[in-house]
């Protein structure tokens, strides 16, 4: 139970490290993904082998070659190693190198025409960056590509003349078409990855709203602790869990007393300062699984959970001391306040109405007896 708002923020630390798995993984799916491209791919490259148009030595090389990215990859992300990075998700550097195998295979292709089918194959790893990059980057990765595709010409023109000359014109024509595909490519990207900007704003502004509203459902406004109606919920979380024989649990009503009296004699501003501090002293001073609230008024309850009876009332003497030592000097010099407390112990099967009342009553007792004192159910 984290029934204290500190417990909360922890929680919330943990919820972000399971973030981060459920990233890691939708990453490995991904590249399971990517890893299939490059399978379609190896298909239309044995293809080609089968028709004579490139060596069985080159469909090797590309598996090969494909192979070691993806296991590189996959092994980054299996070690958390890809988390160092300012992308975890490595689209960018996936993108430079998945243009490589098929150029290492256009290199080999004689053929002018089936240098434009790897062309377009090049553009598949390009739609998977629209997701992630933004237009300059795009823009980069497509003049790499560019700049690739202008070095094999050059290594065809200067290796293998008599292969290009027949194609230079379309060879060009082809280059340039795929520079102005990529070019468009990345303006779509950048307009998709200003309305995703646009959309995870929105899910921070709803984030935050939520939590104010968690806080307004909970919070007490003027004193900072938990409401009554927080405390109702934990109250019945503590039974239902009492219920399956999870060990006792108490609660302690706590009262100011004469309080009236701080309203009259210095005004009800003094008096919601006082209420503030009284609870704020009270919270800081419990264990992170007891819960402290504002039933109401002037009033108080601090549930503790696996509390029998005795340690509840050691435990409510301890917050009356505190408050007694309290002084409200900026109200008026040397003024004290105390408060009065009553305990009772959840007893199996009966209502948290009923404990309350017990626990109401002990506190009736302690105002009789004179406040500024802690009495049990037992008297
Ligand atoms: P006792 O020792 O018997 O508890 O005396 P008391 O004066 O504390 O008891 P009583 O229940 O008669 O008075 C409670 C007072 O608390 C009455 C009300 O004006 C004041 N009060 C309740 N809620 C607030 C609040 O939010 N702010 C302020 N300033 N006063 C409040
Ligand atoms: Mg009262
Ligand atoms: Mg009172």
């Amino acid at each position: 139970m984290s029934s204290n708002p500190v417990a909360a923020a922890d929680s919330a630390q943990h919820t972000m490290s399971t973030d981060v798995q459920a990233n890691q993984r939708l990453r490995k799916r991904r590249l399971g993904m990517s890893f299939i491209s490059y399978q379609v791919t190896l298909a239309i490259v044995v293809l080609c082998w089968t028709l004579d148009m490139v060596p069985i030595r080159v469909v090797l090389e590309f598996w090969v070659f494909s192979l070691i990215i993806n296991a590189g990859f996959f092994l980054l992300i299996h070690f958390n190693l890809n988390l160092k990075f300012r992308d975890p998700s490595m689209t960018g550097l996936q993108m430079v190198l998945s243009i490589l195998p098929p150029i290492w295979v256009m290199y080999f292709l004689d053929a002018g025409q089936a240098r434009a089918i790897f062309l377009m194959i090049a553009i598949v790893p390009a739609l998977y960056g629209i997701l992630a990059l933004r237009t300059r980057e795009f823009l980069l990765v497509g003049f790499w590509y560019f700049l690739l595709y202008g070095v094999l010409l050059l290594a065809i023109g200067l290796t293998k003349p008599d292969v290009l000359a027949p194609t230079l014109s379309i060879e060009i024509i082809q280059m340039l078409a795929f520079t102005l595909v990529m070019a468009q490519i990345a303006t779509i990207g950048g307009f998709i990855s200003g309305l995703r900007g646009k959309l995870r704003k929105r899910n921070r502004e709803l984030n935050e709203a939520m939590a104010r509203i968690q806080e307004l459902v909970n919070i007490d406004e003027l004193t900072g602790v938990f409401n009554r109606r927080r405390l109702f919920e934990v109250l019945s979380e503590e039974s239902n869990r009492h219920s399956r024989a999870q060990g006792p649990f108490s609660i302690c009503i706590l009262d100011i007393d004469y309080f009236k009296q701080v309203n009259d004699t210095h005004g009800h501003q003094a008096g919601d300062d006082m209420l503030k501090t009284v609870a704020q002293t009270v919270n800081e001073s419990l264990r992170q699984i007891d819960c402290f609230g504002r039933y109401g008024g002037e009033e108080f309850l601090m549930v503790l959970p696996q509390t029998p009876l005795t340690g509840a009332r050691t435990k409510a003497d301890r917050v009356r001391q505190t408050i007694e030592s309290l002084s409200f000097d900026q109200i008026k010099d040397g003024l004290r306040i105390s408060v009065s407390i009553g305990v009772a112990q959840y007893r199996e099967g009966e209502t948290i109405e009923d404990t309350i009342a017990r626990a109401d009553e002990a506190l009736y007792k302690a105002k009789q007896q004179g406040r500024n004192q802690v009495v049990g159910e037992d008297g």
